[in-house]
């Protein structure tokens, strides 16, 4: 077994575990392999490890993989800050976006979407860590900016996601991924049918899953440590 693989397997397992120790069902968390930085050999090394879905960051970069790999059904999240002039290449590629935080961005997405394809999925990014974070919408704004993305045609909004400011501490973990929890229940109760936390990387994901995280983000787990800066943070 190649070390992607196996890790993988740990990672599939450290899931599990998390669902058990909360009683969640290991189904309902679907795990988004995040590729940014590695070649596509090393995401098809994963899908022959029976990896469907892959996370990218960087708009470039994440195109031209999807376009080396399009003779495989694999499922594409884009998860990393979006300019205006990269909508284009997103919106013509990928299945999902976890890092709205502006409707002018969803706006040019919902446009530049083929009506042809499936819908785009999106989440909204929020900032959980207030002053610590510069990426993500208030928790404030998040019901205005939901409101304007679901009158949007070719999209769909499927949930949140955040990432949390950098700690070990995993109480303060839980607090973060919790407010986002609540956040989607607050939408929901008014009407939004959400029904995606995109939360929790690698040494975060168990914190996430206790607090009803439904996609786990995991890079260096799989991969191991990123060959050149792909933080997750602000870039
Ligand atoms: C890089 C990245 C991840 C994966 O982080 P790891 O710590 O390598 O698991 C998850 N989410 C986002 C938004 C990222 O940019």
């Amino acid at each position: 077994m190649t070390s992607i693989a196996g890790n993988l397997q740990a990672v599939r397992q450290r899931i599990r575990s998390a669902a058990a120790a909360c009683g969640r069902s290991p189904e309902d968390i679907h795990l988004l392999a995040v590729s940014k930085t590695w070649p596509a050999a090393c995401v098809a090394e994963a899908a022959d490890a029976g990896q469907v879905a892959f996370g990218e960051n960087y708009a470039q970069e994440g195109a031209d993989k999807v376009d080396a790999l399009a003779d495989r059904s694999l499922e594409w999240h884009f998860i990393g800050p979006l300019q205006s002039n990269k909508t284009r290449l997103v919106a013509s590629r990928f299945d999902w976006v976890h890092s709205i935080d502006r409707l002018k961005i969803a706006a040019r997405l919902s446009e530049q979407r083929d009506p042809r394809l499936p819908v785009l999925n999106l989440c909204v990014q929020v900032n959980v860590s207030g002053e610590l974070s510069k990426s993500g919408v208030s928790p404030e704004a998040l019901p205005e900016l939901a409101r304007g993305i679901a009158a949007l045609p070719n999209l769909r909004l499927r949930g949140l996601m955040c990432i949390p400011e950098p700690t070990e501490d995993s109480a303060l973990l839980r607090e973060r991924f919790a407010v986002l929890r609540r956040l989607m229940a607050s939408l929901n109760a008014d009407g939004f049918g959400l029904d995606t936390l995109s939360m929790g990387m690698s040494h975060d994901i168990e914190p996430a899953i206790a607090e009803g995280a439904t996609i786990v983000r995991v890079g260096t787990a799989i991969f191991g440590a990123r060959p050149r800066a792909g933080d997750p943070q602000e870039n």
